[in-house]
Order: structure tokens, then sequence, then C-alpha cells
């Protein structure tokens, strides 16, 4: 495979592109890394003040820790690496699927019993975080609270199952796993959504999500097209005529849409999926609206192309700049995709929006890969090459600014700082982070850093049953070691150690691909793994 392809095509070539795209979707790692480097627009200097830059947003946001949201507490305290944060999640998740209440009873009466939630008490400035006040939240109208709890929380817990009886317990850990989640959430109904959106400063450009993917069957996905109407007929009254980069905006999953959307089902697809989603365009150009795509699991992405370049040809909305696409950076394919963006965009006469992002499904593609036993993986194995691949990509993206309106999602101020250093100067972009999320890190850069871009919020609407697949995403996503809202808080942790140019970090590796995870098919050190089909890539 020739890895000068996007060098040697011409630029408007759409099938050759897609081609591309295709051939690079298992792409060996270390061709990747080669590219990545070789198209990486940050000079020496840059990367140096990017650093700089960064290192100062960190501390400034230290400083001003008192100010920090519940939810940056809160995942710092519990995170993957305790047994507590892991218990909070196998309790969130499992409520997500356990369809019976004995069996959901018995988990989460194991789950209290076996941790150690006196280590947390005090531990955290937060009151939220304090494990009396976690009581407190398990426990809210349904039980009399007694003061000995304060001194001795652990116990309390342990004790609470056996006292109280599982029903009262799964009803209270479902009431805390509500307040938690209401954390991430703007709003039960859009209109709840745009009233705090209109009275809160750092609400007032968002890009609302609709809660709800992954639809199971045609009744919920009518369902939600239904909301995603409605939504944005509101959206649209709100925004009273400002540019749809100017205004709050709605972002939609496909999966949200048809309940067989798979390359398997492409005709299915194309006939039932497309006539929806097109439909929601043209009542977006109507309402003078950005719509964006959600980027969702890697063996989609080759469908979701197919419906972004149907809804591009559609001429009805040539002149709308709002149709636009989430991508992940750690996706082997990001920086091909780029291209064909920006040749869609060229062919079809019309500006695009990306919403650049890392991936929040690294987990699962890696599992996915090795269950199927695939020649490789779908996307980076290692967190340094996907934070080189979000900067080529993102300079990628800035050299088709006539075509393309960047929108940068990170919570990491390394990202943000290296941002600032690729853009051209006057460009237009933004920046989007999470609802309940980088708010301190936002607020720093906005006052450390003269004539910061706008930042939209990605803002979650719903009901609490919608919420969880997005909440598991979220503590998985902040809970791992490996993030960087998971430790930048952490005054343990110095500053250089949050803050380095990934750059000279993959320079300086020995092998590209991380040595923990061999190619699905070369799993196991004594047999072959048993080999599977990639079913998200039609060659
Ligand atoms: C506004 C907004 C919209 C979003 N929309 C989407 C969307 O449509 N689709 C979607 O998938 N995500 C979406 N996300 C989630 C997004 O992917 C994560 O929030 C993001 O990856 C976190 O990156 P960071 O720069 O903030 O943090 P960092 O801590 O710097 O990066 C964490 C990311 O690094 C990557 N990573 C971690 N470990 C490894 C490893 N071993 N090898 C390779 N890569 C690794 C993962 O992508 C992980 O999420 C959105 C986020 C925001 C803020």
């Amino acid at each position: 495979m020739n890895d000068n392809s996007s060098e040697s095509r011409k630029p408007t070539d759409l099938a050759a592109i897609r081609q591309s795209i295709r051939d690079h979707s298992l792409w060996p790692e270390d061709g990747c890394v080669t590219r990545l480097l070789r198209n990486l627009e940050l000079t020496g200097g840059a990367r140096h003040r990017a650093v700089a830059v960064a290192k100062g947003l960190v501390e400034g946001a230290r400083a001003r820790r008192d100010e920090r949201p519940f939810l940056d507490a809160f995942l710092q305290e519990f995170g993957l690496s305790n047994q507590e944060g892991i218990a909070l999640m196998c309790i969130a998740e499992a409520l997500l699927r356990i369809p019976d209440d004995e069996t959901a009873d018995r988990l989460i009466a194991e789950q209290l019993a076996g941790a150690d939630w006196s280590a947390h008490a005090g531990k955290s400035e937060s009151l939220f975080v304090n494990a009396s006040t976690w009581g407190l939240m398990l426990t809210g109208g349904i039980l009399d609270l007694d003061p000995s709890i304060k001194s001795d929380a652990a116990g309390w817990l342990r004790t609470l199952t056996r006292k109280a009886g599982e029903p009262v317990v799964r009803l209270a850990v479902r009431r805390a796993m509500r307040i938690i989640g209401g954390e991430f959430v703007v709003g039960r109904t859009i209109e709840e959504a745009l009233g705090r959106s209109g009275a809160e400063k750092t609400l007032a450009l968002c890009s609302f999500d609709m809660l709800g993917e992954g639809a199971r069957t045609q009744h919920h996905a009518e369902r939600y097209l239904a909301s995603y109407e409605h939504a944005i007929d509101a959206i649209g009254r709100a925004a009273k005529g400002r540019a749809p980069h100017e205004a709050s905006s709605i972002s939609i999953k496909l999966s949200a849409l048809e309940s067989r959307y798979t390359l398997m089902q492409r005709d299915r697809v194309l006939g039932r999926l497309l006539p929806r989603v097109r439909m929601l365009a043209e009542r977006a150009a109507a309402a003078g609206i950005q719509l964006t795509i959600d980027a969702e699991e890697a063996d989609r992405l080759d469908l979701s192309l197919d419906v972004i370049e149907a809804l591009s040809r559609d001429t009805a909305t040539r002149s709308w700049p709002g149709l636009g696409l989430a991508l992940q950076a750690y996706g082997k394919r990001a920086l091909d995709v780029i291209d064909w963006v920006g040749a869609v965009a060229r062919t079809t006469g019309r500006r695009l929006a990306v919403r650049l992002v890392k991936g929040a499904y690294w987990d699962s593609e890696i599992k996915r890969a090795q269950e199927r036993g695939l020649d490789g993986y779908p996307v980076h194995t290692r967190k340094v090459t996907t934070d080189v691949s979000y900067l080529a990509c993102a300079g990628r993206l800035f050299g088709h600014l006539d075509v393309i309106y960047p929108q940068f999602a990170t919570h990491n101020a390394h990202t943000i700082a290296a941002i600032l250093e690729l853009a051209p100067a006057g460009a237009l972009y933004e920046f989007q982070r999470l609802h309940g999320m980088g708010g301190l890190l936002y607020a720093e850069a906005i006052r450390q850093i003269t004539d910061f871009p706008p930042v939209r919020t990605y803002a979650p609407v719903g009901e609490h049953k919608d919420l969880l697949a997005y909440l598991v995403r979220r503590l998985l996503e902040n809970g791992a070691n490996t993030s960087f809202v998971n430790r930048f808080m952490d005054d343990k942790v110095p500053v250089e150690e949050i803050v380095r140019d990934p750059v000279s970090e993959l320079e300086r590796l020995q092998a590209a691909q991380n040595p923990l995870l061999p190619n699905p098919i070369a799993l196991y050190p004594d047999r072959r793994n048993s080999p599977g089909i990639d079913l998200g890539n039609p060659a």
C-alpha cells in the first residue's frame, strides 16, 4: 500500500480518496506514525510555546480550584484507579443492562460492600465528593441519616444493605446515579435546556445533544426522530436569525435514527435512514442552525460517509454552511477523511463544518478488533499517537479553511495551546467542550489569552433513562489514568508530567505500536487467533 497516496491523488477525486480511507482502515502503526510526523505543521518554536502556554493554563486552573465544578472533583476522586470508582462504574453499567430488579439488587449490594468508601472521606474539598455527602446522596429522602455516619461512612455503607433491605438500597443507588447523571445534562427537555442557555453565560453557545443512541427498534428511531425535529425548531427560534456558527446548534447520532445502522444493511440504511437525515438537515437549514453528525464506532465510518456525501449533494441546502460531522483523530483514517470532506465540499460547492475529537470508543474498538481477530486495529494504540494525530488533523483542517469551519473539541490544555499555535492569523474556528467538564480550563484560557476563539458547549438533553450510555462513556473516559481531565487538577502530579510535548515523545519511541497490544490476529503467544471479518470495510 502506498503511504504517499494523499500526496499523489487529485484533491477532488472522491473515489480515490474513499479508496485510501478503506486502505488505511487497519494500517500498520509504523506507517501511520511516519505519515503523521511528516504531515505535522508544528515547528520546534511553536511546540516550545505550546508547552509553556499549556503549563500556564494548568497552573492557573489549579490556583482556582475552589471554582472547580462538581464533576471535575468527582471524577478525580472516583477514577478507575480505585475500587470505589470501579464500583460506581459497575453499578452505572449494570443498571444499564440488567432488566430485573433482583439481579440489580444483588450486584449493587456486592459492589457497595466490597469498597472502602471511608478512604475518600474528607479527601476532596468538594462537599459533594465527601463520603458522608455521598451517603446523603445515596439515601436522599429515603432513609433518616444517622449522625454517626459522618464518622463511619464505610461501616454504615457496609451494613446498609443488611439493615435497610435491598429494594431501598437499589432505589438509593439509582437516585445517586441520577444525581451524578444530572450534572451531565443541561435539561430534561430542550425548552429547559434553552432556558439555561439563555440564563448562563458559559452555556450561551451550545450544541444540544438529544440523548439517545443505538435505536433497537423502528419505534425507538421514530421517537428520536421526533425529538430531533422538535429540538431543531426550538433551537432555531432561539437563534433569532444569528448566523449558524454564531448560534446554538444540534448534534445528532445516526445510530439513533436507524435500528439496523450497519454496513451489512447498507441498502436498507440508505433507503430508510437517509430520507430521515435529509429531512432533519433541510429543517436545520430552514431554521438557520448548524447540524453536526456525531462520530460513532469505526465500522460505521464508511457508511456514514455515504450518508454525508448524499446530504452534501442535496441542492436544497447548498447555500447553508451548517452541515457538519465529527471526526475521530484516534482513527488511522482521520487525515484521509479530512481530505475527503474538503473534496466533497469543493465538488458540491458548499461549506462544511468538522468537529475534531480524539474519540470516545477506544476501549471498545480495541476489544472488538481482538474479538474479530483482525489484522490490525482501526485506532492508534498509544495515547501519544492520538495526541499527535489530533494536531496533524488540525493542521490539515486549517489547510481547508476556504471550505471547512473547524471546531476543536478537547479538554486537554496542551492540545488547546497547540491549536492556537497552528491556527493561521485571522482563521475562523472554535473550541468545544462537554457540559460539566473542562469549564475551569476554558475559563482560564479565556482569562489568560486575548482574543480566545468562541467556546461551544456540547450539551446533552434528556431524561435519565436515556442518559446511562452517555454517562458510562464519560466515566470510562475520564476515569482512565491516561486522561488529561482525570489528572490535571491533582497537585501530586507535577505540571511537567501533565503537560508534555507529544511530538518529541512519539519521535523517541522505539516501536509505534503499543507492545501491550499485539495485532488482534497475533493476540495469543501460543496460537493464532481465529481470524474474523472486518464488517465495516466494504472491500
Ligand atoms: C464537544 C465534544 C463533542 C464530542 N463528540 C464526540 C463524537 O461525536 N464522537 C466521539 O467519539 N467522541 C466525541 N467526543 C468525546 C471525545 O472523543 C473525548 O472527549 C476526547 O477523546 C477526550 O480528549 P481530550 O483531548 O479532552 O483528552 P485527552 O485526555 O488528551 O485524550 C483522551 C483520549 O485519548 C485517546 N486515547 C486514550 N488512550 C489511548 C491509547 N492507548 N491509544 C490511543 N488513543 C488513546 C482516546 O481517544 C481518549 O478519549 C466529544 C467531545 C467533546 C468535548
